[in-house]
């Protein structure tokens, strides 16, 4: 038991929220919500099923067609919308923080940051709303014609996200589809429904989006495959596994309207610590970005090439800072990291750090096993002299383990292995040296590369990934661009 209980809903956590009103499920399954510091039950919400998921697409279809959301709304409104949500967020911000802490595990410390966050990309996103423009290219062959373009929305969204961070990536996903004046089907990962209902809430109570513009379901696989499937869809927008992702993009093509997908997927981001580099600062640098939110962390820095003039010295500065974590109830403010987010999850990171020790090879530095007798927690875990190729230093984890690589001596042939990394989300490199880090930045093809940080995202730059990190971007002006599509007209003027 945890000294802290959620909060009261302010709303029935066994409804869905369909076209403006919180309705029943048609199905009959419902799913266990936990707190991962306790393993406790907390929650319990509809395991949706296609019928389900077939009212909240009509409803966001009929919405987008004959609502006034897309008819009548003007820029302006919808950014006014937009706006009023950021607001209703920073009032409910308290709640928002407990539950997702709750429900998550996160440290309530970092909840303060993802709502701060979560508030900006609503009001970020509010300014492009009154700001859709097109192109005019007229009399390029005839001066009869008039040629231009006008963006309009992609359509109906259907939105599927993963468990680690529920309130974040709503807002990453949903402010610029609703700025561009998109309709929204979403499921929230299964083990992490309730902020995406408060969501729902909060959304309405500010008065101003019609009925079907954001519809929730909840559940996992089955409403999750029938939501990609769904023909009155025109844009999927995933993020999960690379194992998912792959089943969505298949998906997505065998339905008889094909339609725009967005896939953010999983990592594993290398980061490099140069002869040059503040070792201070790096060690504390490279620890958060590996365990920040437990590891569970698309972009997480899991793979550290350290360079062999300084890796002696590294080391224990590196294993000081992993063990100074303060590990406790998330719900405490002194709190830097919690538990993993539930029974499966645990299993999949102790096997790992199994195969580190007995298949890799790999020395165990601290960590390796689990912290406190209750929930799902895992001490912070550093792997040293690990082989670039070894299992745990290439497949994504999802957990507090880092993987210090043999030293290095060549940056080119760090970049050159870097390369052919599976995943090309993110990477980062620490050093003072404007040619190296010019030559990393330049040759590496991953969606973020951090110089001297670690983890640091921000409304207006795009994020996503190569290779099997997947494609489209959220965040940015770039995702906003994502949520329209140009049509041309072509007007004789002769005529
Ligand atoms: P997951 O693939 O298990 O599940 C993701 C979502 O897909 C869930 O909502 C799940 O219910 C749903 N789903 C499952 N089967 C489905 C199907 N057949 N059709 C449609 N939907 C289906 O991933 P997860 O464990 O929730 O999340 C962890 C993964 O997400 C990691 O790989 C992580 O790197 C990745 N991730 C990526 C980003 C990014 O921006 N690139 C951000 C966060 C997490």
């Amino acid at each position: 038991m945890s000294a802290f209980s959620l909060p009261a809903l302010p709303f029935d956590e066994k409804l869905i929220y369909i076209n403006g009103k919180w309705t029943p499920s048609l199905a009959t399954a419902i799913h266990d919500v936990e707190n991962p510091d306790t393993g406790d039950v907390i929650a319990v919400v509809p395991e949706c099923n296609a019928q389900d998921l077939d009212n909240a697409v009509q409803a966001a279809y009929n919405a987008f067609h004959d609502g006034p959301w897309v008819n009548e709304y003007s820029g302006a409104e919808r950014r006014d919308a937009l706006i009023a949500v950021a607001d209703a967020i920073e009032e409910h911000r308290a709640e928002l923080e407990l539950i997702e802490s709750i429900n998550t595990g996160k440290p309530i410390s970092d909840m303060h940051v993802e709502v701060d966050d979560t508030i900006d990309l609503f009001r970020h996103f509010a300014g492009y709303a009154d700001k859709v423009e097109g192109r005019h290219i007229g009399h390029q062959t005839n001066q009869t014609i008039e040629g231009y373009t006008v963006k309009v929305p992609v359509g109906v969204v259907g939105f599927i996200n993963a468990f680690n961070y529920p309130l974040n990536l709503l807002g990453w996903k949903v402010a610029p589809a609703l700025a561009a004046g998109c309709t929204i089907v979403f499921k929230p990962g299964p083990q992490t429904p309730l902020t995406t209902l408060y969501f729902a809430y909060l959304l309405e109570k500010t008065g101003k989006f019609p009925p079907g513009v954001f519809n929730v379901v909840t559940g996992g696989t089955e409403v999750g495959q029938a939501l990609v499937d769904h023909d009155l869809i025109d844009k999927v927008g995933f993020t999960g596994s690379v194992a998912t992702g792959k089943k969505v993009i298949r998906s997505t093509a065998s339905t008889q309207n094909v339609r725009t997908t967005s896939v953010e997927l999983g990592g594993k981001s290398p980061g490099v610590v140069m002869p040059d580099a503040d070792l201070d600062k790096t060690a504390q640098l490279v620890v958060s970005g590996c365990m920040a939110n437990a590891g569970m962390n698309c972009n997480a820095l899991t793979r550290l090439w350290v360079h062999r003039d300084i890796y002696d010295a590294f080391l224990p500065k590196l294993k000081a800072a992993a063990e100074n974590i303060v590990l406790g109830t998330p719900q405490e403010e002194t709190t830097a990291m919690g538990p993993v987010i539930d029974r499966r999850q645990f299993d999949r990171v102790m096997e790992y750090i199994r195969i580190g020790k007995e298949e890799d090879k790999a020395e165990l530095m601290t960590g390796g096993e689990r912290a406190f007798d209750r929930g799902y927690w895992i001490k912070p875990t550093l792997f040293v002299n690990v082989d670039p190729k070894a299992r745990i230093a290439t497949e994504e984890i999802f957990g507090p383990v880092l993987s210090v690589l043999k030293p290095f001596g060549s940056l080119d042939e760090v970049i050159a292995i870097e390369r052919r990394n599976e995943f090309g989300l993110a990477a980062g490199i620490f050093s003072r040296n404007h040619q190296d880090i010019a030559k990393f930045t330049r040759k590496l093809r991953n969606g973020t590369i951090w110089v001297n940080t670690f983890n640091a995202l921000f409304s207006y730059l795009p994020f996503g990934g190569f290779r099997n990190s997947g494609f489209g971007r959220e965040l940015g002006y770039e995702s906003f661009d994502g949520y329209l599509v140009p049509k041309a007209i072509i007007d004789d003027v002769s005529y």
